[in-house]
């Protein structure tokens, strides 16, 4: 909640500001004269009709009183108006008439008064009527800002729920998806290719090596190296339900739904070669090498009573060819 909001819900709900709009200044006097002796209600009186609007504007009152008869504006017009503006439209408006008549009356009420007195009413009723009004527009402003503040309240509560999704689905090192989200994501992938007998393929990713660059550059340019090969997953998958993923330590993966074997390839080599071109210094396999990564690929119809663990084992088994094969190369199963 705001402090403006906060302000709103701290009105005083027992105090009332009146303006009284009527061309006669000695309506205006009586009524001033009436109301001196009343705790919480503050008076201004307004004698020119035309400024009738600005004025209710700039004081904010929460009772208008509205005399009917003036020269060059009729009352019942400004009730109408005061209705089609929007800071005026829910101010209570209690008509001033100089007859008790049931057809003016039912005018003034047509037009949007909320009330009607005749001229110069009882104090002790006019009182009680402003009282009456101004506590229950004051009750409604209190009602609109605490729904205002609800609304801003579950706002924030949306987007600190996906600021946490988020987070529950990020690797803390690259920002890739983690071992939890991928699980989740083959799954559903996985189940989607099966209703659809789509190709679903998977890449797992592993740096070559990789105990050795710890051992001869320390752990923090290790996790540097990882950032920089999780850079390149990232770019790697170009469509929005490829989704990149650390799997563990150094090993990622690529879920690529709906992408055929040769696809799938074209993406695997691409992704080796920009690796290679990072030129990360490396003293394994050979003094002066650079960082590479081995890429094991798999592709697969998911048939019915089958299970995506099977697309990960196989994507493994491409992996460990790729390594046995001399590595920084892509294995097919
Ligand atoms: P291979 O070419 O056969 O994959 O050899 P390798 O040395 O890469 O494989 P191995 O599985 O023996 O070692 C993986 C290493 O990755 C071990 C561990 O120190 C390192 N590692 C795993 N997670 C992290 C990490 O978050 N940060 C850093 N810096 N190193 C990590
Ligand atoms: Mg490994
Ligand atoms: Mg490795």
């Amino acid at each position: 909640m705001n402090d403006l909001q906060l302000d709103d819900f701290k009105t005083n709900e027992n105090a009332a500001m009146v303006l009284l709009v009527d061309d006669q200044a000695m309506i205006g006097e009586a009524v001033r004269r009436g109301l001196s002796n009343e705790d919480n209600i503050d008076f201004h009186f307004c004698s020119d009709p035309h400024q009738a609007i600005a004025q209710a504007i700039r004081i904010k009152p929460t009772v208008i009183l509205q005399d009917l008869v003036m020269p060059g504006l009729d009352g019942l017009s400004l009730v109408r108006e005061y209705r089609n503006h929007p800071a005026t439209k829910d101010i209570p408006i209690i008509v001033l008439s100089t007859k008790e008549d049931p057809l003016i009356k039912s005018a003034a009420f047509a037009a949007g008064a909320n009330d009607y007195l005749v001229k110069l009413p009882d104090n002790i009723e006019l009182v009680a009527r402003i009282r009456y009004h101004s506590r229950s527009y004051t009750m409604l402003l209190q009602r609109d800002a605490a729904y205002r503040a609800l609304r801003v309240s579950q706002q924030q509560l949306l987007d600190t729920n996906l600021v946490l999704q988020r987070l529950m689905n990020s690797d803390g090192l690259t920002g890739l998806s983690n071992r939890r989200h991928f699980d989740e994501y083959l799954e559903l992938e996985w189940r989607r290719s099966q209703r659809d007998q789509s190709q679903l393929s998977l890449l797992m990713i592993d740096v070559d090596y990789f105990k050795s660059f710890n051992d001869s550059f320390g752990h923090l340019e290790g996790d540097e190296a990882l950032r920089k090969v999780a850079e390149a997953i990232r770019d790697a998958g170009s469509r929005p339900s490829d989704l990149p993923a650390r799997y563990g330590g150094e090993e990622f993966a690529l879920v690529l739904p709906n992408t055929t074997l040769g696809g799938a390839r074209l993406v695997a080599e691409k992704l080796r070669q920009t690796v290679a071109a990072l030129k990360i210094a490396h003293i394994a396999p050979t003094e002066g090498s650079s960082l590479t990564i081995s890429i094991g690929l798999s592709t697969v119809i998911p048939q019915p009573g089958s299970n995506c663990r099977q697309l990960i084992s196989a994507a493994d088994k491409g992996l460990y060819l790729a390594k046995n094969n001399g590595r920084n190369q892509v294995g097919i199963e």
